[in-house]
């Protein structure tokens, strides 16, 4: 997307250059992980998984359910295109519906994970809804996805987030805990010093002086509905979801209604 170099298709090269066999690679940045699909579209050892807001409507414009990889490595891209507007239950229950089945399916090696934070309702960039608590909660169902496919081998990157005073620092300071093992309390509140430090950048928040956020995440519940719950024709995330389980579930030998 907006990057000169793609740390991530690097890092990937290299773990496969190192002995990795079969790689795979995670993106709920907003926008569509298009450079790292398009370095591994052929290359069936690298799975590419990208949840992102629509390319209807948002940059770059790519990312389509039925852009499931080229010949040979059919069912390698995944695509979740999300509507503008998903919210943090919708964009939950989009990575849970899709994104475990794919990768358990898949068996890699290695997960790489793309963190970017620019879903967040807060950013100036995006139409997505996602609160830094649906962030946390993604960095655990990845971390643990870690532990039980790759045996704990997780790369977490960070990436996109343009809410760089109120949303961003909360954001990776949730990631590094998480990957640290680390349980913080989400209550926990901002570092006094922090708040006095971004105080001085007044054009770089999100949000009018005096209405920052004050706590590490902005305490939201997130439930997710579980795609064995059911499947409403009628719901936009759903029907999305859906599409991409349709255009890519077969190829990876898993079942739409139910896996
Ligand atoms: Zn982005």
């Amino acid at each position: 997307g907006f990057c000169v170099y793609n740390d991530a298709a690097v890092a990937i090269r290299g773990l496969l250059d190192a002995g990795a066999q079969r790689v795979a690679y995670v993106d709920v940045d907003a926008h569509h992980g298009d450079g790292v699909e398009a370095v591994f579209w052929d290359d069936p050892r690298v799975l590419t998984v990208s949840v992102h807001e629509s390319g209807r409507t948002l940059f770059p414009g790519t990312g389509f359910p039925q852009d499931c990889g080229g010949p040979g490595a059919e069912g390698t891209a995944v695509n979740v295109a999300l509507p503008a507007g998903t919210t943090t239950a919708g964009w939950a229950r989009a990575i849970e519906a899709v994104v475990p089945a794919v990768v358990r399916s898949f068996a890699p090696d290695v997960l790489v994970t793309q963190h970017g934070c620019d879903a967040h309702v807060l950013d100036p960039l995006t139409n997505l809804r996602v609160s830094v608590d649906g962030f946390r909660w993604a960095a655990g169902l990845l971390h643990g996805l870690a532990h039980e496919v790759t045996g704990g081998r997780w790369l977490a990157l960070g990436g996109g987030g343009y809410a760089v005073v109120d949303v961003v620092p909360r954001a990776w300071a949730i990631l590094v805990a998480e990957a640290a093992h680390a349980d913080l309390d989400p209550a926990t509140p901002l570092p006094a010093a922090w708040l006095e430090h971004a105080a001085r950048y007044p054009h770089a928040h999100a949000l009018p002086v005096g209405g920052e956020p004050t706590s590490l995440t902005d305490g939201e519940t997130v439930t997710v509905r579980g795609w064995a719950a059911g499947y409403d024709p009628a719901d936009d995330v759903d029907r999305a979801v859906r599409a991409t389980r349709r255009a890519v579930f077969p190829h990876l030998g898993l079942d739409v209604e139910l896996d």
